[in-house]
């Protein structure tokens, strides 16, 4: 007999985790399946990272780290913010965690009470979803199309403010859209927030450092606001360290303690040398980010001009991460004689079925008319997985 909680009944599986492994299944099976479902950067974690790793496991970095992080690794948090996001926040008010996916948790966790809502901007990342759920909130959706170039007006968020309103999730650079919102438009929403005490933002900036066009602009910046922003951020993916996990916030201190105290009882302090390596990543600098931005950037180009050669899909080039969200309506209700594609899952199903190719439908984003394509893979794949897209999507009648 199984005895499972209401809360974890609530909770439903991370899509782009569940198509990964599946994805994993069908090659362990022998099939040629080309994955473009998880998003991660296909390089390795940069040689001075590894080797201060190395040296940590030596130097016997083996005890309980601080609940929070190494003093060293938040002092040079701090630093990074000052310098790099014009932010000024103390070691005190940073909290390192398992990823930025903890860190959100743990912000959300700490802030949120059940019936409370919380606003988020589709097409937005699977797990904010989820979380709000997991705190008792209730997601508030807004969204945001291709022909709007998937991004939400400041006017939308203001109608979708109520009483109950005590969170707004921010993207930019967005999974899964990668589009990136200007330092005008970050601006016009946080004159929207200022206007409503009580109203917090987390803003996910944990694509800051994978942007084409464009600058990357911190929401906490904004002056006004800069009290109710809670800044995450991680190593995973400007750095290829998607397997180390480490994260962090920056917070207003009373927050940054909440979650202080919310890690001693979940997990105490993260993993000591994957917080040694992150301090490495973080003081150093190889030019591997730049390396890998620009072959993000040259994929991107591929990518896109590839897709568009497709006849029925849209896109909007993105401009940042290592996602495009085709518009695939065009294809729905279609069928290639063998039951009918209703939905974007669907067509994620038909692509990895008979072109062995994985992607994600939109569903999970908030966005039902699209599929994300993660492009962070080689020159060869993405010229291969495109060619058997186009040729199962023309079997489509
Ligand atoms: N936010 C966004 C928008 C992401 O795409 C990811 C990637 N999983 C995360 C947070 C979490 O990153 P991490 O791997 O550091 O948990
Ligand atoms: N952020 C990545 C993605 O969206 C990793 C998977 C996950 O953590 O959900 O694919």
């Amino acid at each position: 007999m199984e005895y499972l909680s209401d809360r974890i009944k609530s909770l439903s599986v991370s899509q782009t985790l569940a198509m990964a492994q599946k994805s994993r299944e069908l090659k362990a099976k022998g099939l040629d399946v080309i994955s473009l479902s998880l998003g991660e950067p296909d390089f390795n974690t940069p040689d001075y990272v590894k080797t201060a790793a190395k040296k940590a496991i030596d130097d016997n970095y083996s005890k309980y780290p601080p609940v929070p992080g190494y003093d060293d690794l938040r002092a040079a948090i701090s630093k990074k913010f000052r310098e790099e996001n014009g932010l000024e926040y103390t070691p005190e008010q940073i909290v390192v965690s398992a990823g930025g996916k903890h860190s959100l948790i743990n912000v959300i966790l700490s802030i949120v009470n059940p019936g409370d809502e919380v606003i988020i901007l589709a097409p937005y990342w699977v797990s904010y979803y989820d979380q709000i759920i997991l705190a008792g909130g209730k997601p508030v959706i807004i969204r945001a199309t291709l022909e709007n170039d998937f991004k939400v007006r400041p006017e939308q968020i203001e109608a979708a403010i109520t009483d109950k309103t005590r969170l707004l999730i921010f993207n930019s650079p967005s999974n899964p859209t990668g589009m990136v919102y200007t330092g005008d438009e970050i601006g016009k929403i946080a004159d929207v927030i200022g206007r409503h005490e009580g109203l917090f933002v987390i803003s996910d900036e944990i694509y800051e450092h994978i942007i084409f066009e464009g600058l990357h602009v911190s929401m906490a910046s904004f002056k006004s606001i800069y009290d109710r922003v809670i800044t995450v951020n991680g190593v995973s993916k400007g750095y290829a360290m998607t397997g180390w996990r480490i994260g962090y916030i920056g917070a207003p201190v009373w927050i940054s303690r909440a979650c202080n105290k919310l890690q001693g009882q979940f997990t105490s302090g993260v993993c000591s040398i994957a917080q040694r390596a992150a301090l490495a990543a973080i003081q150093g600098n190889d030019g591997s980010r730049q390396v890998m931005k620009e072959a993000f950037q040259r994929r991107r180009d591929l990518v896109c001009n590839l897709l568009s050669d497709i006849e029925g899909m849209k896109i909007r080039v993105p401009q940042g991460a290592f996602y495009v969200m085709p518009d695939i309506s065009s294809f729905l209700g279609k069928s290639d004689g063998n039951g009918t594609i209703a939905n974007s899952d669907d067509l994620a199903l038909y692509l990895l079925d008979k072109a062995q190719v994985a992607v994600v439908g939109g569903g999970a984003f908030g966005a039902p008319e699209c599929i994300r394509i993660s492009y962070a893979t080689s020159d060869e794949l993405l010229v291969e997985a495109v060619k058997r897209i186009k040729s199962a999507l023309s079997r489509l009648n």
